[in-house]
């Protein structure tokens, strides 16, 4: 069968070549890939600059935003030949520490874990791919390609799960929620969050384009511009840029006793010594908390499935703003600024 395959940590090593059908070790389900998202992990992976390759092999098959058909269920009970299914990307370490050993991987502490496509286990990028029965999430079929968005999903999902269990040490009723960025995993998270019934802002740098657009569909207000100019203090911010300007004025910029959910990752900026402490007297005075979340774990998979059942289809569509052929995933790892969702689309869903 075919794949998309990479030398972790080499540079320009990504290519779409043939490679043994699934090994049988991987999981008793057979699935028909259809779609595979990809992302900042997939395109940093294929410049070299992050991943790691199975136990004796060199070379790993990249995609961890799936999408397939089970073609043989095994002897799994709970699902059927046909059925719409995404692979849960992340397995507790073996130790397994007291967080992976509960089925919180997650919130791994010893940094042991693995994850398909990113560390020590292969992807989702090849024709076909196996997977445990207890790690396949089953869609509502009604989504079709739209399903290749659950993984982004659970992101959103397990972050306002943060959020909402922190709420809880005050008495708390947010109305306001300030999301920045309106990529996959902000334009997904005011799609929750509205539908939470939170009155929503999204703040990214662009003016023109779909962002503005799918932004006011979902009946939230759209800021271009400095999250100093907002004119509101949120009662909890989700923030997704990982720029560290946007970050520091977010914490600034939080209302009292409110919530900024950090899920960007990014690299640079600088803070004097003296903008510390402002920042950190600023979350004392106002009793914020500033948390960050990466991952997720079963539950928010669930959760991330139910919120996608729920969610308009046409809006969710116009998320997936390119699909390329899996001969073409050169294309599908160059990022072009009018992108939201790219897909490499392996089969007709
Ligand atoms: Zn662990």
């Amino acid at each position: 069968m075919k794949a998309i395959t990479v030398e972790p940590m080499k540079s320009g090593s990504a290519r779409f070549e043939d490679v043994p059908e699934p090994d049988p070790r991987e999981g008793s389900v057979l699935v028909e890939a259809l779609a595979v998202g990809v992302c900042g992990t997939d395109v940093e992976i294929a410049e070299g600059k992050y991943g790691w390759s199975p136990p004796g092999a060199t070379r790993l098959v990249l995609g961890h935003e799936s999408l397939g058909r089970v073609v043989d269920p095994g002897p799994s009970g709970g699902l059927r030949k046909g059925d719409l299914v995404v692979g849960i990307v992340r397995r507790p370490d073996p130790v397994p520490c007291p967080n992976c050993a509960v089925g919180e991987w997650d919130m791994c502490r010893n940094g042991q874990y693995t994850e398909r496509g990113i560390k020590q286990i292969h992807g989702f990028m090849s024709e076909r791919w196996r997977i445990e029965p207890e790690y396949a999430i089953k869609l509502d079929p009604s989504l079709g390609l739209l399903g290749v968005l659950l993984e982004p999903t659970t992101v959103i999902a397990k972050a306002l799960e943060q959020v909402a269990m922190i709420g809880r040490r005050s008495f708390w009723e947010p109305r306001t929620v300030l999301v920045t960025g309106a990529g996959p995993i902000g334009l997904l998270a005011a799609l929750a969050a509205r539908t939470y019934g939170l009155e929503v802002h999204v703040l990214d740098r662009v003016e023109s384009g779909p962002k503005p657009d799918l932004v006011r569909a979902l009946g939230a207000t759209y800021h271009s511009g400095s999250v100093k100019e907002i004119g509101f203090e949120p009662d909890a911010i989700v923030e997704c840029t990982g720029v560290g300007q946007v970050i520091a004025d977010s914490i600034q910029a939080i209302g009292a006793s409110g919530i900024v959910c950090l899920t960007g990752v990014g690299h640079g900026g600088t803070v004097t010594a003296a903008a510390c402490a402002d920042v950190a007297a600023s979350a004392v005075l106002k009793n914020n908390v500033i948390v960050g979340s990466v991952n997720a774990n079963k539950r928010h998979w669930y959760k991330a499935g139910n919120l996608l059942a729920r969610a308009d289809r046409t809006w969710l569509r116009r998320l997936i703003t390119r699909c390329v052929k899996p001969e073409d995933f050169g294309q599908a790892l160059e990022r072009k600024p009018e992108d939201i969702k790219v897909v490499i689309q392996f089969s007709e869903a």
